[in-house]
């Protein structure tokens, strides 16, 4: 798989903190932030997030 994962609308909410197994995945101030070079595309956080805030672009 290739691309990558953008975030657009996120709530806040937390429910993808602990699904991201790389640690690609971080909230800062409460935003869910994807670093790019550690993040496996294993869609995990694309799954849980209850908002649709993360997409793959690709
Ligand atoms: S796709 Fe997987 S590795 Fe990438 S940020 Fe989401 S949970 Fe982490
Ligand atoms: S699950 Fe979605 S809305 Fe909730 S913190 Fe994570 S990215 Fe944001």
């Amino acid at each position: 798989m290739t691309g990558f994962i953008i975030v657009l609308g996120c709530m806040k909410c937390g429910k993808c903190d602990s699904v991201c197994n790389t640690g690609a995945l971080e909230r800062i101030d409460g935003i869910a932030k994807i670093n790019h070079e550690k993040c496996n595309l294993c869609m995990h956080c694309i799954v849980i997030c209850p908002n649709k805030a993360l997409k793959l672009l690709d």
